[in-house]
């Protein structure tokens, strides 16, 4: 047993888990779907989204050099990072040459991605997580299970408990309004005094150097422009030419991931204060940070860096509305997240998570940016197979399979035999204990087969 399969284990024995996950996740469909309807001709707008970001993708040298030059006109400083540990190392340094005793940070995926969270706690820098969920996650020392809604796996009623354990004037009324005034409480004198605000990027804007935030509950707005210093930590993909391409980016994005024509705050920054601005941060620091990005254009993965971090993958993925996103183990869930992880974290301790896919295609049907997740996925099995990571019962397996399925009267005398077995197995009840059928059959049971095999029933069927 990999990992991966002791926790999607751990995750389909979790009733509670499943009622949190398909409240969220089952809203998030319906909503979706009815915000797409409304949109004239989305999939021209989906095949515009793809064609911006291949465009600047394949351009992203002179956008970058482009950004910086406006960002750094505007009073920004721009800081470029190659791996995870040399982003975190440049945020710290800031941080400390600030003497920042704790920081404000609004929801960044990429800060989990390079593990920003670790490095201030090893730092001595107090941190504070402002937006509702991330709150949530941090109060309960967990990880984010969503991109959207990090605290996705919790119940409402887990989470009234856990704020009576852990704040300091807790809700009285079992109410959402109670509960959201005991987070504000809680939250808002901790944002209010943080020395630097830490977010990520939604948007770069090449040709005005400007940082675009989107959220919902305005914790961005509030955690960022009242301390001294701003910190923006994002990924090199996140460029876009203009700020028409930008807008276009966000009708799709706001669609996608909540089924809203606009999320509630979207922010542009360009620069720190100016002169006569009655507020502001007095320094801007942005952190671009590789971390593999350049690695997978160049490696057959570049289609992976459209990736607009919409969510509408995970919520429409069957995998994924089974066991969450803790059983992933990365810091990216659902189908994304099974092609993201082997980039991060390598592909041998991933063999398992990429083949937890039924390659069904609802993910690439719903990604706003056309990602051929499924295609991707493929790749990462194709590659696993021509390292050697596929365990020998599989190469046997599949090497046998091959075999036969390339002698035409063979493969029909098997299939016949075997759906003859099959159909006698199954009346007693034996399918799910055959040998190697146990990964199928733990959680559900395996149907018997019909009386004859396809290529019988296509045969007679085609006779006059
Ligand atoms: S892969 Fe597509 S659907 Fe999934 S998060 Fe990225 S943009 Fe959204």
């Amino acid at each position: 047993m990999s990992a991966f399969t002791d926790r999607a284990d751990a995750a389909l024995a979790d009733p509670i888990l499943k009622i949190a996950v398909e409240r969220t996740a089952g809203t998030a469909e319906a909503k979706r779907t009815i915000a797409i309807d409304a949109f004239p001709d989305f999939e021209a707008a989906r095949t515009r989204a793809a064609a911006i970001k291949d465009h600047v993708i394949a351009h992203l040298g002179p956008y970058l050099e482009q950004f910086e030059a406006n960002a750094v006109a505007a009073g920004a400083k721009v800081h470029w990072a190659s791996t995870a540990d040399e982003a975190c190392k440049i945020v710290i340094d800031i941080c400390q040459a600030a003497g920042a005793k704790s920081v404000a940070r609004s929801k960044s995926m990429l800060g989990e991605e390079i593990g920003l969270p670790h490095a201030l706690a090893e730092a001595g820098i107090g941190r504070v997580e402002t937006d509702l969920a991330e709150h949530i996650i941090q109060l309960a020392d967990e990880r984010p299970s969503h991109i959207i809604w990090p605290a996705m796996h919790k119940t409402r009623e887990q989470v009234s408990a856990l704020f009576k354990a852990k704040h300091r004037s807790p809700h009285v009324e079992e109410t959402i309004a109670a509960m959201a005034q005991s987070a504000r409480r809680e939250l808002r004198t901790q944002m209010l005094s943080a020395d630097v605000g830490i977010s990520g990027a939604n948007f770069l804007i090449a040709d005005s150097g400007a940082v675009c935030t989107v959220t919902n509950e305005g914790n961005a707005e509030l955690s960022l422009v009242p301390p001294r210093v701003h910190i923006v930590t994002a990924g090199i993909e996140k460029i876009v030419p203009s700020m028409p391409h930008a807008i276009h980016m966000l009708r799709m994005l706001a669609r996608s991931a909540t089924g809203a024509a606009l999320t509630q705050y979207t922010t542009f920054y360009t620069g720190p204060k100016r002169a006569g601005d009655r507020d502001g941060p007095e320094e801007m620091h942005i952190v671009l940070v590789d971390n593999g990005r350049t690695k997978m254009r160049d490696e057959g993965l570049a289609e992976m860096l459209r990736c607009i971090r919409c969510g509408a993958c995970m919520n429409h993925c069957v995998v994924f509305r089974q066991i969450g996103g803790h059983a992933y183990g990365g810091t990216y869930p659902g189908p994304m997240g099974a092609v993201l992880t082997p980039v991060l974290d390598g592909l041998a301790p991933n063999r398992d998570l990429i083949h937890a896919c039924t390659l069904n295609g609802k993910c690439q049907e719903v990604c706003p940016v056309r990602i051929p997740l499924p295609t991707l996925l493929k790749g990462w099995r194709e590659k696993s197979w021509r390292e050697g990571l596929e365990p020998t019962s599989m190469r046997a397996g599949l090497g046998l399979w091959a075999w036969v399925a390339t002698r035409p009267r063979l493969y029909r005398l098997g299939t016949t035999i075997a759906v003859r077995v099959l159909r006698l197995l199954g009346t007693k009840g034996w399918i799910a204990k055959l040998p190697l059928a146990g990964g199928w059959t733990r959680h559900r049971d395996m149907p018997k087969p019909a009386a004859q095999t396809f290529m019988a029933q296509y045969k007679k069927a085609r006779r006059p």
